[in-house]
């Protein structure tokens, strides 16, 4: 019985911390990006990028955020482009 409002109020703290942590993390991003912001994908990769990311010296498309996560693309480690807000 204890161990199960024990577990209940962990839960809740996990998920309030989830929460905080993802506030945070939007915030740190500076913004939420619509379906129509502009990346940049490479010939090769599997990720997205914003125009000045260092990986995009072989190659540069434009395409909108929206059509790149469509496409299957996620988001460059390296320059952390914005994602898309759902
Ligand atoms: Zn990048």
């Amino acid at each position: 019985m204890e161990d199960k409002v024990t577990m209940g109020i962990m839960k809740n703290h996990a998920r309030c911390l989830l929460i905080v942590l993802l506030v945070c993390f939007i915030t740190a991003l500076g913004f939420a990006a619509g379906p129509d912001t502009v990346v940049y994908i490479t010939k090769t990769g599997e990720r997205y990028h914003v125009e000045k990311c260092s990986s995009l010296r072989s190659s540069k498309i434009a395409i909108t955020l929206g059509e790149a996560v469509e496409r299957g693309y996620g988001p460059c480690q390296r320059c952390k482009p914005p994602r898309l807000d759902e």
